[in-house]
């Protein structure tokens, strides 16, 4: 009878400071809402005279899902329609080798843990694709590498330990706003104790603008999102190609289907709620400008929506 009362006891305690650390968190993000830069503004960084010549996509995981784990079923104009959650790295180069990667996507064996649970909740087997130390890296031996996260969640960061370790002693240049240097919530500190663990990453502060220019990478940019994470970050980079200069937008997981873009959607009310503690209102607002970003032909690069990310025109890296 005891045990069972101080068991009860315990439980009790533990979905009070559950419940808790929740409440903080959400209102921690509720207090997050940075201006974003007029997209007009950002057509500055597409003069810069040496833009970068290529942009690519390296994806480390797909796992079938169906679209009720990441739209508002009842918001969802197609929610029977399939989806491939995707784990992408991306690749941005210039002409002299210099190279931005965005995200870091996750190593086979941490791609397994992540997508277990995900199954378990009535998706497909994960397949991971391995690894960007294993499939990236060895084409960047020699060149000038920087990484910037959309945000520091492990299936965003995962990548960069093996990266690390697979660079040697070159050092790889963290770029962060400061919002994503500083502020965190208990679903970001996992992946920064991660990167402080990494051992290559020579952290650098962008300038405290509504789009920060990278610096010494002409024409890339980072902006504060938030309404994911406290430090979410959405990346851009206009790139000149024979067809012209495109500006690319990494949207990370501002939304995690570009349907909850172009229709408005929020994720479901229980992943915002309790899986990941997100500023609704502010991510209408981010969805709002990323959907006048596409219509101005900006491609918007959706993280995890691989069927979308097929049709970007950002093709498969390749070495
Ligand atoms: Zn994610």
């Amino acid at each position: 009878m005891r045990i069972a009362r101080v068991a009860l006891a315990l439980a009790v305690l533990l979905v009070a400071a559950a419940g808790t650390l929740l409440a903080l968190a959400h209102r921690q993000i509720r207090a997050i809402d940075p201006p974003l830069p007029p997209l007009a503004s950002l057509r500055a960084f597409a003069d810069a005279p040496d833009l970068p010549v290529r942009v690519s996509v390296w994806n480390s995981a797909s796992q079938p899902a169906p679209r009720a784990q990441v739209l508002d079923a009842r918001r969802d104009p197609a929610p029977d329609a399939p989806y491939v959650m995707s784990h992408p790295s991306f690749v941005v180069e210039w002409s002299d080798g210099r190279t931005l990667l965005v995200d870091a996507g996750m190593d086979a064996e941490q791609a397994r843990a992540f997508g277990r649970p995900l199954a378990w909740l009535g998706g497909g087997a994960i397949e991971p694709h391995g690894g960007i130390a294993e499939r990236v890296a060895p084409a960047l031996a020699g060149r000038s590498v920087a990484i910037a996260f959309t945000h520091l969640h492990g299936d965003h960061v995962g990548g960069v330990v093996s990266l690390c370790r697979a660079r040697g002693a070159a050092p790889l240049r963290l770029l962060q706003t400061a919002a994503q240097a500083d502020a965190a919530n208990y679903t970001t500190r996992p992946g920064r104790a991660l990167l402080d663990d990494a051992g290559c990453l020579a952290r650098e502060r962008t300038a405290d603008a509504p789009a920060a220019p990278l610096p010494g990478l002409p024409g890339a940019f980072a902006i504060h999102a938030a309404g994911h994470t406290p430090g979410s970050q959405i990346v851009g980079a206009f790139v000149r190609t024979a067809d012209g200069v495109r500006g690319v937008l990494f949207a990370g997981d501002a939304a995690n289907a570009i349907d909850g873009i172009r229709h408005d959607v929020p994720k479901p009310w229980a992943y915002r709620t309790f899986v990941v503690p997100e500023h609704e209102a502010r991510l209408a607002r981010v969805r709002a400008w990323l959907r006048e970003a596409e219509a101005q032909g900006f491609a918007v690069a959706i993280a995890h929506d691989e069927r979308h990310l097929a049709t970007t025109g950002i093709p498969p890296f390749a070495p």
